[in-house]
């Protein structure tokens, strides 16, 4: 007799709180060398602009609806109900996509943030009228702003010099200039994130929301701004993200990837204040968890793993270097951070929260069940 397969079983569904993954699907990817990111880097800086400034040129039309669908199918098959878009450089996306689900559901929900470049575009009124009425599938919740620069060419900002080049990296805005662009979108409704890796950065843009806020916490706490990657962080920039509510965005595989960087980047002392998730969890902030795909691998599984056990040892996703100490988090907020129970069921063949944080990528998607935005 046929030994039948356990029942799956269904969890919250896991979802992707920053990817770029549209952008991917229209084969506009992205520059990972480190070279031609940090010349990049600097070229806008001298610009006085940010790399959230910089559009990219239209997707190529060409049966766009059907790329960017086919993009999403993967993510539904890696698991995924829900993938949040970070900077969106063009309306082309949206509206290819509400092209699409006027035809068919879409294979998983879609949460927008639309690039600040392309929001300086639009007028306030086009604005809310683009993001008053997506279909069952999509929502366009905020605006994507830009701080400073990556670790890996080190290009973020830092308070003190990188260990192993002269420079403290590139701030792209101050917290004024910030606060300003901020004030008048998040005053009608549109949420905030703004990437920030080091810590001169991450207290700009502290500075800025407080700013953009008035110093009111409460205020702030409602509307949920997000900061994101928050990478390098002392202490006393963790105890502000948590008086003031603001959410961070956390990439699990970066700390893996950026495991042998940290310590010629930043010195031993500050190494050990990056990618700090289990001081973020204890102090209260609330954390959200993305892949930064394509940058990072999509499948939300292995960035489950790497967030709890430090370490993914699925063929194909093993890597020599493990996640330092300070970026794991205990099962049951790792698994928070990965997933929305609003957002619809992911079909598993064991509960992650169950299992030892070395079967976590053992795990197998039997299916999803995303659950649409409105009927
Ligand atoms: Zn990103």
């Amino acid at each position: 007799m046929q030994q039948s397969a356990p029942a799956p079983v269904a969890v919250p569904g896991l979802v992707d709180h920053h990817a770029h993954l549209l952008r991917q699907a229209a084969g506009i990817g992205v520059a990972a060398d480190r070279e031609a990111v940090r010349a990049f880097h600097e070229r806008v800086a001298r610009e006085g602009s940010t790399p959230m400034d910089v559009l990219d040129p239209s997707p190529d039309g060409r049966d766009l609806p059907g790329r960017l669908v086919t993009g999403l199918g993967r993510a539904a098959a890696a698991g995924l109900v829900e993938i949040t878009e970070m900077g969106m450089r063009s309306w082309d996306y949206l509206d290819a996509l509400i092209a699409s689900q006027a035809v068919a559901a879409l294979p998983l929900r879609v949460r927008i943030y639309v690039a600040s470049g392309l929001m300086a575009e639009s007028s306030p009124a086009e604005l809310d009228a683009r993001r008053a009425d997506c279909g069952p599938w999509l929502r366009v919740d905020g605006v994507k702003f830009y701080a400073d620069g990556w670790l890996g060419p080190r290009t973020c900002a830092l308070c003190q010099d990188f260990a192993d080049n002269g420079g403290r990296g590139l701030l792209f805005t101050d917290a004024a200039g910030l606060a300003r662009r901020i004030q008048p979108l998040a005053g009608r409704g549109w949420r905030i994130a703004t990437h920030a890796i080091g810590d001169r950065a991450v207290r700009t843009v502290l500075d800025a929301y407080d700013l953009a806020w008035d110093d009111d916490p409460a205020a702030m706490a409602a509307a949920a701004p997000r900061i994101e990657h928050a990478s390098v962080l002392p202490a006393d920039l963790i105890a502000r993200m948590a008086a003031r509510g603001v959410v961070a965005g956390i990439q699990p595989s970066f700390a893996v990837t950026d495991a042998g960087i940290l310590g010629p980047a930043l010195g031993p002392a500050r190494a050990a204040a990056a990618y700090r998730w289990s001081a973020l969890a204890a102090a209260g902030v609330p954390m959200l968890a993305g892949t930064d795909y394509p940058i990072e691998v999509l499948e939300p599984l292995v960035g489950l793993a790497r967030l709890v056990a430090g370490h993914s040892r699925r063929p194909g996703f093993a890597t020599a270097d493990a996640a330092p100490a300070q970026a794991l988090l205990p099962t049951a907020a790792a698994f928070a951070a990965i997933s929305d129970p609003a957002a619809g069921r992911t079909l598993l063949t064991a509960d992650p929260r169950t299992v030892a944080p070395d079967d976590i990528d053992q795990i197998e998607v039997v299916g999803t069940s995303p659950t649409p935005f409105c009927a």
